[in-house]
């Protein structure tokens, strides 16, 4: 896996044009059953990739924190709101809270979240593979397909699978 993790942004480099343009069509022309083709695709991949055997994401890429995650795992740590957040927490250029640095200071080093059950919401959607009207968010998959490599080989039967 990490071969494949460390070839990642190369890959993605080559792909970056081609993806660009395909989601362009693919915003222009989405076929009605999208939502349908993207949760098969989605689910397919995850057969397939371990992510206790990657973790990229949470090493490379902190989530941002919504308010509701903040109270949710101050409570689970029994700390008050305020102060998870002077301990944990960052206000970054979006005025969004993120963590002060990268890997996550929530990732054990077996790849295992020792706060899995009440994590970020954007941890539990990440790579948003499985979203509804998911071409809505091509930037940000143009973005993610150098980080996760389930991203990377969805896209890379999206391609396949839809001819626009
Ligand atoms: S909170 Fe957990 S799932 Fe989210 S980035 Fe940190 S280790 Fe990964
Ligand atoms: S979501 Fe993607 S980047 Fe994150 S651990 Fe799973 S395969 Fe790796």
């Amino acid at each position: 896996m990490q071969d494949i993790i460390n070839n990642l942004p190369k890959l993605a480099k080559d792909k970056h044009n081609e993806n660009k343009k395909f989601f362009t069509k693919l915003k222009k022309k989405a076929p009605k059953n999208l939502d349908y083709i993207m949760q098969d695709l989605h689910d397919d991949e995850f057969t397939r990739t371990d992510c206790l055997a990657c973790a990229n994401c949470c090493k490379t890429t902190g989530p941002l924190f919504t308010d509701k995650d903040v109270d949710r795992i101050a409570k689970h740590f029994k700390m008050k709101t305020q102060q998870f957040i002077s301990q944990f927490l960052r206000v970054d250029e979006d005025n969004d809270y993120v963590l002060h640095t990268v890997p996550c200071t929530f990732l054990g080093a077996d790849n295992y979240c020792s706060i899995y059950d009440v994590r970020p919401k954007a941890c539990r959607e990440f790579p948003h593979t499985d979203r509804k009207k998911f071409q809505q968010i091509s930037n940000l998959t143009l973005k993610n397909v150098a980080i996760c490599p389930a991203a990377f080989n969805i896209v890379e039967e999206m391609k396949k699978r839809i001819k626009i």
